[in-house]
């Protein structure tokens, strides 16, 4: 699980947490107050390529678009699907979710 490093905005009391990704931030183990913040201490590297705006994507490797690829396929497939229906979505193979090349 990741470690984060968080401040507390009451009393300035920083502290660290083990947490899943998703998870909710921590109260504050001196005020418990609710009203933390998260400390960016690194970024992985895969971020880095992957959140890169369009326009910079050369710097992204080509396994971080495929997997990019990946992800944004099954939205644009809804997004076809609801507009054009099922059919549509047949006649495009390249929008086959084992599309891998
Ligand atoms: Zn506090």
């Amino acid at each position: 699980m990741p470690m984060y490093n968080y401040r507390c905005k009451q009393c300035g009391h920083e502290f660290t947490e083990v947490h899943g990704i998703h998870d909710l931030p921590p109260d504050c183990p001196e005020c418990e107050s609710e009203d933390v913040q998260r400390l960016i201490t690194s970024a992985p590297t895969i971020a880095k390529g992957i959140l890169t705006p369009a326009g910079d994507g050369h710097k992204a490797t080509k396994e971080q678009l495929k997997a990019k690829w990946r992800e944004e396929t099954p939205k644009l497939q809804k997004k076809l699907r609801d507009k054009l229906g099922d059919k549509a979505i047949e006649d495009i193979p390249s929008l086959n979710p084992n599309y891998d090349d």
